[in-house]
Order: C-alpha cells, then structure tokens, then sequence
C-alpha cells in the first residue's frame, strides 16, 4: 500500500493574498508531492510496507542508514501537518484551552508571539519553527530539514515551514515578512486546539 499525498484542507486560492496559488502549486503540488514519490520509492520491498506514516518516521528516525527514508517521510508529515495549521481569515489571538495555556506557560499571547518568530528566524537555513507539547507544558523549538517533535518525545501542536520553497515566491528573502503574516492571518487556533485536546 503506497502513501497517497493529501489534498489540500482548502482550495489553492484560499490563502491569498498572503500565500500565493502560485506557492500553493508548487509547494504543495510538486515539493510534498516528490516526498510522497520519494518515500513509495523507498517503501517499495522494504519491510515497512503497510506501517503508518508516525510509524515508519518513529522507525527511522536517527537510525544510521535510514536517514532517506526518515527524511522523506517526515516531510510528508510535516507537510500534511503545516496545511492544516493555517486556513483563510485565520491567525490573531488564540481561543480556548490553547489561549489559556499559552497565557499559563509564556505570561501573555504577546510573549509567546515574539518568542515563536524568534524560534523561526533563528533557523538557520531551511527548517521548521514549532509550539509542541512536552508533558504538560508547552515550548517553542525549531528543527532542521525534515526533523519533527515526534522524534524528540514532543506533541506537535502548530508549525511554520521555514525553508525558502514555503516563502520565497511571495516574500523573497523576507522571511520576517511572511512569519509576521502566518502569525497574523493564518494560523488556523481550531486545529491547534484539537492537537492539543488529542
Ligand atoms: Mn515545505
């Protein structure tokens, strides 16, 4: 059984202006689509045929030798993942269980903002800025290439996708730019309030 690649949760024109059909196509219909070729290509005859995606990136991960394959799927997690933490009219002050926690572990909204663009520019070179839950706290942390919380005993509850493939057609170099929009008009709150209830 061969991993399909997800459709979008919202047509490739639902983010503009602040996220172009144009990097919606190419990001989602060409880069997430070669990692899901990518890892079939890799499944094939290997004894994780049938495994779920979290399965085969817990299998791989830091396993000398399987560093392909746990790239590869965990860039089809990720990326099925970063679809759903944003959606149109989104982004702004949090709701629910999310808003209290947020306030709880970081003071106010306003801290925890600053500290999670911070975690995003702070990435040097291509990666992913992250809020995840570790036991019953929250932290923000950043990853590199296709590395995710789930291989450091952390529930991902929202991410930004920092290489430049998810910004550089709208914004360029002006990664500053496009974490200041996603913050402010995408992040879908509901979705990460559903992580966070799971
Ligand atoms: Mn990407």
């Amino acid at each position: 059984m061969s991993i399909q690649l997800p459709p979008l949760p919202y047509e490739n024109t639902a983010l503009e202006p602040f996220i172009s059909k144009t990097t919606l196509e190419f990001h989602h219909g060409k880069h997430h689509q070669t990692y899901v070729n990518n890892l079939n290509g890799l499944l094939e005859g290997s004894d994780m045929v049938g495994d779920s995606l979290e399965e085969m990136i817990r299998k791989t991960a830091g396993v000398s030798g399987k560093e392909s394959f746990f790239n590869n799927a965990a860039q089809v997690w990720n990326h099925t993942f970063y679809w759903n933490c944003m959606k149109p009219h989104g982004g702004g002050l949090p709701t629910g269980l999310i808003a209290e926690w947020i306030d709880r572990d970081f003071g106010d909204f306003s801290t925890f903002k600053d500290t999670f663009k911070k975690a995003a520019l702070a990435q040097f070179g291509s990666g992913w800025a992250w809020l995840v839950r570790e036991g019953d706290a929250l932290k923000i942390t950043k990853t590199s290439n296709a590395d995710l919380p789930m291989a450091h005993g952390q529930k991902a509850l929202l991410t930004v996708d920092v290489w430049e493939h998810a910004y550089y057609l709208d914004y360029q170099n002006r990664r500053p730019d496009y974490v200041e929009t996603f913050m402010a008009s995408l992040v879908n709150w509901d979705f990460v309030n559903v992580q966070l209830e799971s």
